[in-house]
């Protein structure tokens, strides 16, 4: 039982040096966040040791009885924090969440009809390499190319012409709020079943600062990673007694074997803290920050070398630079940020003129830096930092300085070693 750095040097020395990256760069991947020590704590535990598969009261192994206190708790507060009758906490990622749910709710060859990938959908909601793509048939729809909004009329179109089996709304990489009513009301029109994805938004609804999904959709998946800043991980929710049972049986033993009873402990942890006033504040900051992004950026003085917003701004966690009319792409873009250490990802804007490993836009997000603590002083010098380095002539090393100095005056996981 001899230490990491004794054992494996080499695995001791990324751990240290991804530490000191996380501490040194402003984080603004909109899908990451960071846990508190609290979660990093349970997922170090010797609860990976243990073996449940099953659910909690009926395991096909003995000694459970500790480990089904905390799933129990795990459920208990999921349903509380998001108002759903049924929640299964054991799916190992977001994407075996939803691997589990399109299994209960559709029948391999059926049609399914989400959110065109390059028009800011996932991977799991239909592309042609993904399981989605390849067992289902599967169909989108896209953003209206003048206002860049979700077109709910191209939905119902579609829903009309190709009378899908399932509806899923949901995205990576929107910066607005979905009607999950009209959604309902489309599905309902073509005897669809509706299931919302809100992976990214999870943080804001729990918070109560965005329309939930759960009194409309059928089923709800989401990670807990991303706003609500849990454990790498998924959960699955629904009212419906019938649908419960089919979702239970297709995480277990449909797409997984045993479950992950550190990770699910640390999922307990994260939504015990998501209910609480902390949590909500951050959430604020997380969308407030994310605003005045949309608001630098935009300023005129950038419109001049040709950066905008997607849709002129943002109701959620992040914004989505558009640099169409920009000499600068997505690539270059990300990599004067990474220059700068501001990390960022390029990303593909709808109708985009540029191939998908260049693309022409960049998703900035703001969880990862209001957990560190920033509000609107500080979001409005990290605004001001992005648009000045991507600027032509850009001065990368006084930006550098910059986000040094609201790194410092914001330590991440102060006393920490790895
Ligand atoms: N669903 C949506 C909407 C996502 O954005 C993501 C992550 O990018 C996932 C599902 C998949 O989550 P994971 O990476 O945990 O499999």
């Amino acid at each position: 039982n001899a230490p990491l750095s004794e054992v494996d040097p080499e695995i001791a020395a990324v751990l240290e040096q991804e530490l000191g990256r996380q501490r040194d760069y402003l984080e603004m991947i909109a899908s990451e966040n960071f846990v508190p020590v609290s979660v990093l704590q349970s997922q170090g535990s010797v609860l990976t040791n243990k073996y449940a598969e099953g659910y909690p009261g009926r395991r096909y192994y003995g000694g459970c009885e500790f480990v089904d206190v905390a799933e129990s708790l795990a459920i208990e507060r999921a349903k509380s924090l998001f108002g759903a009758a049924y929640a299964n906490v054991q799916p190992h990622s977001g994407a075996s969440a939803n691997a589990a749910v399109l299994s209960a709710i559709a029948q391999p060859g059926d049609t399914i009809l989400g959110l065109e990938l390059s028009h800011g959908g996932h991977l799991t909601h239909g592309m042609k390499l993904n399981f989605s793509g390849k067992l289902y048939n599967a169909v989108a729809y896209g953003v209206d190319a003048d206002t860049m909004l979700v077109d709910m009329e191209d939905v119902r179109a579609k829903a009309r012409e190709h009378k899908p089996r399932v509806i899923i709304a949901g995205w990576s990489a929107y910066p607005r709020q979905l009607d999950f009513a009209l959604f309902r009301e489309i599905a309902d029109e073509v005897g669809a079943t509706l299931w919302v994805d809100m992976a990214h938004f999870a943080g804001l609804v729990a918070a109560g600062l965005h329309p939930s999904p759960v009194p409309h959709a059928h089923v709800v998946s989401s990670t807990v990673h991303k706003t609500i800043g849990g454990p790498r991980s998924g959960f699955i929710l629904t009212n419906e007694p019938d649908l419960a049972k089919k979702l239970n049986s297709n995480v277990f033993p449909g797409q997984q074997g045993g479950p992950l009873m550190h990770v699910i402990a640390a999922k307990a942890t994260a939504f015990k803290l998501a209910a609480s006033d902390d949590f909500k504040d951050r959430q604020a900051r997380t969308i407030r920050g994310a605003q005045i992004l949309a608001e630098r950026l935009t300023a005129d003085d950038s419109k001049a070398t040709g950066l905008d917003v997607l849709t002129g701004g943002t109701d959620v966690h992040l914004v989505l630079a558009d640099l169409r009319n920009s000499e600068l792409d997505g690539k270059q873009a990300e990599d004067v940020l990474h220059e700068v250490r501001i990390t960022v990802n390029r990303n593909s804007v709808p109708f985009d003129p540029r191939p998908p490993m260049v693309t022409s836009g960049l998703r900035i997000g703001t969880p990862a830096l209001a957990t560190r603590g920033f509000g609107e002083t500080e979001f409005t010098e990290v605004a001001d930092v992005i648009a000045l380095a991507l600027r032509p002539g850009a001065d990368v090393e006084a930006l550098r300085g910059r986000v040094a100095a609201l790194a410092d005056a914001f330590p991440l996981y102060p006393g920490l070693q790895q």
